[in-house]
């Protein structure tokens, strides 16, 4: 892994550099990193997901 490089989370469908991917808000937690007073598996506790975008 490079300096700087941001580790992927589960919710995550590709690197945020990535053509046709975006930052989102996560579904699971709804923004807020929590869910039922855990951490979100699926942003890792940071409320957003990199989602592809554009349709597809
Ligand atoms: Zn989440």
């Amino acid at each position: 892994m490079q300096p700087g490089e941001t580790p992927l989370n589960p919710g995550d469908e590709g690197p945020p550099d990535a053509p046709g991917v975006g930052e989102d808000i996560c579904s699971a937690c709804r923004g807020t990193g929590i869910v039922e007073g855990q951490r979100c598996s699926v942003c890792n506790g940071t409320g957003k997901v990199l989602q592809g975008i554009g349709g597809g």
